[in-house]
């Protein structure tokens, strides 16, 4: 059973919601605060619902492999793929009241961003991303994995609804990533050349999406191998706080204490 509220339920609860949990009494269960909880007897706590909402965002200029190091993430931590562009893509298919988002053009594409920046403000993606969160029913039971996000002020918007976040930044040298957005074959991409991405990373530079490698928890090199990207982003999920793997933390405290108390003896 999944019980998501933000308040306290005792009928007498006077306090902040602070430390909220679902616990249980004579068989039953009910969210309270940790204030109202103190000094109740016969009460074992369920779940804590502090740190609920957990999720990663991953970030990068263009073509430098966010969608591959977002799925090997979803696969790691078994968590639900939002890719903001699809999202984006299906609001203007809306908005036109086009079929499809092929049918899309991209200077639609590029009219719907400016006109919902505009009266949405620069985090107009993030509040799509929660308000998908919201209605979504695995959501908060498995983290969020957010694929491109380009606005900073979008960060402070997911920094406060989430409750743990983490942010990791892909990076792939300009000729690699001019590579790959010429095999990725979308059809407005067929004559990419290298004046179009320089000109691509000047927008996203205007929004500030390189500001995201300053406040990222995590870097993710992209320019050897497939297999090099996915050991390093799985090595990078496994020290997230929500990770399902068991405490990579764990493992480095431990020989880390080892390796001092070996020290220690030689001394
Ligand atoms: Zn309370």
């Amino acid at each position: 059973m999944t019980k998501n509220t933000d308040t306290c339920e005792m009928p007498d609860h006077a306090g902040p919601h602070e430390g909220l949990a679902v616990v249980q009494t004579n068989g039953e269960q009910t969210v309270l605060c940790e204030r109202c909880r103190d000094g109740l007897q016969n009460t074992t706590i369920v779940r804590h619902l502090d740190d609920q909402r957990t999720g990663v965002v991953v970030v990068g200029l263009p073509g430098a492999g966010k969608s591959t190091a977002g799925e090997i993430l979803v696969d790691e931590l078994d968590g639900l793929e939002l890719e903001t562009g699809d999202i984006v893509r299906e609001g203007a298919c809306d908005h036109f009241d086009v079929a499809s988002t092929e049918a899309l053009s991209s200077d639609e594409l590029g009219d719907y961003s400016t006109m919902r920046r505009d009266v949405d403000g620069g985090d107009y993606v993030a509040h799509d991303v929660i308000e998908r969160l919201e209605a979504t029913d695995a959501f908060p039971d498995q983290p969020a994995v957010v694929i491109g996000m380009r606005d900073t002020e979008a960060l402070v918007a997911l920094e406060l609804w989430f409750h743990t976040l983490e942010v990791v930044w892909v990076h792939a040298p300009f000729d690699e990533r001019l590579d790959r957005l010429q095999g990725r074959g979308r059809q407005d991409e067929s004559d990419f050349g290298q004046e179009d991405l320089i000109r691509r990373d000047g927008r996203e530079s205007m929004w500030g999406t390189p500001e995201w490698a300053f406040w990222a928890d995590a870097k993710v090199w992209n320019g050897h191998s497939p297999e090099m990207l996915e050991q390093r982003v799985r090595a990078v999920a496994s020290r997230f706080p929500f990770s399902s793997r068991p405490a990579f933390n764990a493992r480095t405290e431990s020989s880390e204490r080892m390796a001092c108390m070996e020290g220690h003896d030689e001394a």
